[in-house]
């Protein structure tokens, strides 16, 4: 059989017909004829689990390994590739002995069926699981070593997960096993965490796409020029500061009796009563959440069409990262900032005292507070909202959107209100 007829027939048990897009192709491929490591930095939505669920299914025998941040992520996966008649597994503490015992006896097997096993990097540190997988290496059993949401094992990143910086102990563990790295926002310094950290080895083969979102749209309104902000009506997230504005948001909202069924979400609850709330949010039976930014990472709605910053994020990338919840089917979604200059104030005074309390270096420090000085830069300047994050993370072809930020499409009011906002900061 011919490889061009081996790919089409992987991928239909995907059930697509088709690459997503030519990168997407291009990564596959060279993964499947290649064996050196690999980072693939895609925005969310781009179509990463493909460029490594295909080759580890493309492979005739064998199983891949993929480290994974969250339990609920994890099992999301496991669901949807169980669905499609794809043999993936896990291995976690929330399992029975019994479902245990499944998992490590097929391990054990001459010829394992489990095709991709997903576990999270605690797991992976352990000596009994390090025990298991090596013994599974040595029959030459493991294809890939795959690391997904690979910027957790930066510091520089948001979501630092100290458990990743073991992952290179695996890695070197199992060695001539290629490792693929995935993520969705990488800065040149989380790129360069990534490499050393995960030790991967030369020759890299990178596969890096602009970070543009074409389908969203982007706009700052600020609070101070507002009688009454205007929200949308449809599936979407709030995203505020403190517990207390989600709850009251949530309240003045559900009373308006326009936006159907309104809820907080935030860490004060407990973790039923945030599944229960979760899930009916996933479901459709509550149409809009009020989030701390608790909420969101292993959240995989296709359908979020839009993400209201009430508060200002904590930086550029955080940003980046919360609002690009929005839109992951390629549909038009909307990202609105309520920016104000009273929060940027407090903000800023968080992000100095956070700085003073934690014993992190200079450098360090001022990376925090340049992300957070571009993200009010982001609001108080009138360029294409697209152009400043692409530039931000170093994408620097990237043209005015011209139809899908505020102020493409209203440069004279966005610049007007501007003006205002620093006339009232005089009065
Ligand atoms: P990412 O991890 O980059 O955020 P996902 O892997 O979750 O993105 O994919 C986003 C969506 O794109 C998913 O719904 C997935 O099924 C879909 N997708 C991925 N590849 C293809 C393809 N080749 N054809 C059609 N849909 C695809
Ligand atoms: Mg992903
Ligand atoms: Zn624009």
């Amino acid at each position: 059989m011919t490889t061009e007829i081996k790919v089409k027939q992987c991928l239909k048990k995907f059930g697509f017909e088709k690459f997503r897009s030519d990168i997407q192709e291009k990564a596959i491929l060279s993964i499947i004829n290649g064996k050196s490591d690999v980072f693939i930095s895609f925005p969310t939505g781009a179509g990463k689990s493909l460029c490594y669920q295909f080759p580890a299914v493309y492979k005739e025998d064998g199983l891949s390994l993929v480290i994974s941040p969250l339990l609920a992520l994890i099992q999301d996966q496991v669901k949807a590739l169980n669905d499609k008649h794809i043999v993936a597994r896990t291995l976690n503490s929330t399992l029975s002995q019994q479902e245990k015992k499944i998992v490590l006896g097929d391990l054990m097997q001459r010829q394992p069926t489990t095709r991709l096993l997903y576990i999270t990097p605690e797991l992976a540190a352990t000596q009994s699981f390090l025990s298991i997988i090596k013994k599974v290496h040595q029959r030459e059993l493991i294809n890939y070593l795959i690391i997904d949401e690979a910027h957790c094992v930066s510091q520089w990143g948001h979501d630092y997960r100290p458990d990743y910086l073991k992952l290179g102990t695996l890695h070197d563990e199992l060695n001539n096993v290629p490792c693929i790295a995935l993520t969705a926002t990488a800065s040149q310094q989380v790129i360069d965490d990534i490499y050393s950290s995960l030790h991967l080895k030369q020759p890299i083969l990178e596969f890096k796409s602009s970070v543009i979102r074409p389908n969203l749209f982007y706009d700052v309104q600020f609070k101070e020029l507002l009688d009454d902000p205007f929200i949308h009506k449809l599936s979407g997230i709030i995203y505020c500061r403190t517990r207390d504005t989600c709850s009251d948001l949530a309240d003045k909202l559900t009373q308006t009796g326009q936006f159907g069924s309104v809820k907080a979400y935030h860490a004060g609850f407990t973790n039923e009563k945030r599944t229960q709330i979760q899930n009916e949010w996933m479901n459709g039976i509550t149409s809009i959440i009020c989030a701390t930014i608790s909420f969101g990472m292993g959240i995989d709605k296709a359908d979020v069409r839009f993400v209201v910053h009430w508060d200002l994020s904590k930086s550029i990338s955080g940003y980046y990262q919360e609002s690009g919840r929005a839109g992951r089917d390629g549909k038009r979604s909307n990202c609105r900032m309520y920016h104000s200059a009273r929060e940027r104030d407090t903000q800023l005074f968080l992000i100095n005292q956070e700085i003073n309390d934690k014993r992190i270096s200079d450098e360090q420090k001022t990376s925090m507070l340049n992300g957070f000085n571009a993200l009010v830069q982001y609001c108080e300047e009138a360029k294409c909202r697209h152009l400043v994050i692409c530039n931000y993370f170093g994408d620097m072809l990237i043209k005015p959107c011209e139809t899908m930020c505020d102020v493409c499409t209203q440069r004279e009011l966005v610049a007007t209100s501007l003006q205002n906002l620093k006339k009232k900061k005089i009065d």
